[in-house]
């Protein structure tokens, strides 16, 4: 069961969720920075659109990416793209410079400056966007 915004037609999990209405605008989050970072950026989108139906809601310098939950969200850094991947479980690994545990999910941090990061994190984008489709049912 899912609610739909009558103003921005976007869904939640919950009736009358509080949001900002809309999705922002994708040009202010990849303003000024390099064309590298900025392939990197739509690589990266690429990727998890080939996981499902996905949406990219951002602001300023941040993007979250949700099903009808959020399961990764960015920051764009002058040189790198600041990721944090929400899972169910815990996973140490060199490049996760952060975690942190919140209730039912536990953050993971990742800085992506090249291809080869975004390959190593790939296969934990879909673990966290097949958690959180698999909770919509
Ligand atoms: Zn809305």
């Amino acid at each position: 069961m899912t609610w739909k915004c009558p103003q921005c037609h976007r869904s939640f999990r919950q009736v009358n969720q509080r949001h900002a209405c809309g999705v922002g605008n994708p040009a202010t989050l990849l303003k000024d920075r390099p064309p590298e970072l900025v392939g990197l950026y739509r690589k990266l989108v690429a990727t998890i659109n080939g996981f499902g139906i996905v949406e990219v809601v951002t602001r300023n310098r941040y993007a979250l990416f949700r099903t009808t939950r959020i399961f990764m969200d960015l920051t764009v850094m002058r040189d790198a793209l600041r990721v944090v991947i929400h899972l169910g479980r815990r996973v140490s690994a060199p490049y996760f410079v952060k975690i942190g545990e919140g209730g039912k999910r536990v953050s993971h941090v990742a800085l992506v400056r090249t291809d080869e990061d975004l390959g190593t994190i790939k296969p934990f984008l879909r673990e966290a966007f097949n958690l959180a489709a698999g909770e919509e049912s």
